[in-house]
């Protein structure tokens, strides 16, 4: 049973919120291709052609059910990242596009970093759907870079926020969050991905998720 005063109001649409275009959804690229696995070029025409690039990027981040994600994820070589992590429970949840961003976390080898917070926690890629295992990450981080239009942007959270920043930056610079996990935990990440690959077709999410057979 639910109550109406409980039922959340509709997120509005973050590609409208941000003043862009219509988007088309298109499939997403995997881990191994070369793309996913060297840095991106800097973006530096700040035109129609990137605010259609940020809202294809968001519609198949919504068709995917992501929170974040970076050009290459969608085969364009550019420095640019979307997110939007508002949801029901988090109406204050940051939205936006960052092009070209540099990344702020504490240095783990900096002893003036030991006070830091370090938190592990479930992770996961578009572009390796399915497949999620705990991954150690700086609990506060922070990124400045300029939007769709090259106005300056900088944004800061925790959780979430901070995982997030951290993910989307490291495409970017072609670095996927295997890098980040030890090895057993590495092996298990790809046997999940082997075990749910058939659940997306090829073109996925141009074409929804498959319901598993059970
Ligand atoms: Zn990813």
């Amino acid at each position: 049973m639910t109550d109406m005063a409980e039922v959340p109001e509709p997120v509005e649409d973050a590609r409208e919120a941000l003043g862009l275009p219509a988007g088309t959804i298109r499939p997403m690229v995997h881990w191994g291709q070369p793309i996913m696995h060297r840095p991106l070029a800097p973006v530096t025409t700040f035109d129609a052609g990137l605010a259609t690039l940020a809202a294809d990027m968001f519609v198949t981040m919504d068709a995917a059910d992501g929170v974040g994600l970076a050009a290459n994820q969608v085969g364009a070589d550019l420095a640019m990242f979307v997110f939007d992590l508002r949801g029901p429970g988090e109406p204050e949840g940051a939205v936006g596009v960052v092009c070209n961003p540099v990344l702020s976390v504490p240095d783990p080898d900096d002893p003036d970093s030991a006070g830091q917070a370090w938190i592990s926690d479930s992770e996961g890629c578009l572009s390796l759907p399915g497949a999620f295992v705990p991954c150690k990450r700086a609990l506060i981080a922070s990124v400045s870079g300029v939007d769709h239009t090259g106005a300056p942007v900088s944004y800061q959270g925790s959780g979430l926020m901070a995982r997030c920043l951290q993910h989307e930056s490291d495409h970017l610079r072609g670095v996927v969050f295997a890098a980040h996990v030890p090895g057993r935990l590495r092996r298990k990440l790809h046997k999940q991905a082997e075990r749910y690959a058939s659940e997306f077709p090829p073109d996925w999410p141009v074409s929804p998720r498959e319901e598993p057979l059970v």
